[in-house]
């Protein structure tokens, strides 16, 4: 009896001793990150209509965001994520229906100073005024696409009114021949 344990853990030690080796020497050698890693959000701004659906989703209130009218738009002016409390679950980019949130292969979110954690994704001022470049660009495709509508049926009922014009024009052309 006695010995045979020690035996046995000798005997794993010499197997893995010749077992390819599995210890990478971070930071000069990374293993490759999966595609489907969660790592450090990244917010697309241009693509996020500050609806909220992100923070209303995460189950630890890890997302704030603020946001401010401008025009008939939303304009977010902070979003903010207390990473410290994430689980890293993916609720929140699975409930953004505009695809703006992602995880990115970013492992590396240490900080030295624990106010530093929070990762501020947006911080800026909305503007006192609706951006000029979309309005008009919308304004101008909104009244494009009626436009041609309107034509349309103007141009049905106008074309019996003439028909007779011309059956009369002929009329008298007929009566004058
Ligand atoms: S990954 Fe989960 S815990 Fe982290 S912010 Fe998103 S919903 Fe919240
Ligand atoms: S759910 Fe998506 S679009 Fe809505 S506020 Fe969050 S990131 Fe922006």
């Amino acid at each position: 009896m006695f010995g045979k344990g020690l035996i046995k853990g000798l005997q794993i030690t010499w197997k893995e001793f010749w077992a390819p080796k599995l210890t990478v020497q971070y930071p000069d050698e990374q293993h490759t990150v999966p595609e489907r890693f969660h790592g450090r959000f990244v917010l697309d701004v241009d693509k996020c209509i500050a609806c909220g659906l992100c923070a209303n989703a995460c189950p630890n209130k890890v997302i704030s965001l603020q946001k401010q009218k401008v025009g008939k738009k939303q304009f977010m002016t902070d979003y903010v994520m207390k990473v410290q409390y994430c689980l890293f679950c993916g609720l929140c980019v699975e409930a953004c229906n505009k695809d703006a949130l992602h995880f990115s292969k970013d492992f590396n979110m240490n900080q030295y100073f624990y106010k530093n954690i929070p990762l501020v994704l947006v911080k800026r001022e909305a503007p006192a005024e609706p951006l000029e470049e979309e309005e008009p660009a919308a304004k101008a495709g909104d009244k494009e696409k009626p436009k041609p509508k309107p034509k349309a049926k103007a141009q049905k009922p106008a074309e019996p009114a003439a028909q007779p014009e011309v059956a009369a024009g002929k009329a008298s052309d007929k009566e004058g021949q």
